[in-house]
């Protein structure tokens, strides 16, 4: 039906306001340099983890659990999504998606399903193809402004999100681009410290980069007064 990169059985954290489980999806388009899931990126490998695995699971955790997230990797490269997500909820699950907003046609086949979508906002979408690992001929950037303009008109709850790689992104890049989401009517903004990944990609930066984003108090004011809820998240 879909192919599994693992399964966290409980978080309270990565579908607000739920009890959840993560469904971790195989495949992803991009090539983010922070990665913390290079396994995940192929659509062609198998895990052990299979669909009606985790099916069984929920079914003992439907008094425990209130929903279940589809997470990546990117979720929207599975052909049979909407049909995992109608099956969840058949079973009585609320559906939270995590998605790089890189699939927009995919995306807008299950909007309707979804009760909260986190979005990855990688960066500036002038230099989008730096923060996301893409090239340029890709236009991911055009793809995910496409989607969060969906998401809006669909009126789904929704968090933008960045994570803060200070290899690819700037302070001005986070703003020019948080003006952009705030004009557009997003509400919610979250910024993600960068955790080391080792993942050999780049070289490591330093602590003192990675922590000067939330050390600048203008810089995270300027930030908190473009949006309704302003959410730091630091390692
Ligand atoms: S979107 Fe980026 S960080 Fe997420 S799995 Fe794909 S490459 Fe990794």
């Amino acid at each position: 039906m879909i192919k599994i990169g693992g399964l966290l059985p409980f978080t309270m954290i990565d579908f607000p306001g739920e009890l959840a489980a993560v469904v971790f999806c195989q495949g992803c388009l991009l090539n983010c340099p922070y990665c913390h899931n290079p396994e995940l990126k192929s659509l062609s490998d198998s895990t052990q983890t299979t669909w009606s695995d985790v099916i069984s699971f929920l079914k003992k955790r439907q008094k425990l659990l209130r929903g279940v997230v589809f997470s990546g990797g990117e979720p929207l490269l599975q052909k049979n999504l909407h049909q995992a997500v109608l099956e969840v909820k058949s079973l009585g699950f609320k559906v939270a998606l995590h998605t790089s907003g890189a699939l927009p046609e995919a995306l807008g086949k299950l909007l309707q399903d979804l009760s909260w979508i986190g979005l990855d906002i990688k960066g500036s979408f002038s230099k989008y193809h730096k923060a996301s690992g893409t090239k340029v001929e890709l236009n991911i950037a055009a793809s995910v402004q496409k989607s969060l303009d969906m998401i809006l008109s669909a009126g789904v709850p929704f968090e933008a999100r960045t994570t803060t790689d200070p290899r690819v992104l700037t302070k001005e890049d986070i703003l020019e681009m948080a003006s952009y989401l705030s004009q557009k009517g997003v509400k919610t903004y979250a910024l993600q410290e960068y955790r080391p990944c080792n993942n050999g990609r780049m070289p490591e930066p330093s602590m003192e980069a990675i922590s000067a984003f939330y050390l600048d108090k203008i810089f995270l004011k300027k930030l908190e007064d473009l949006f309704d809820s302003f959410i730091i998240r630091r390692a």
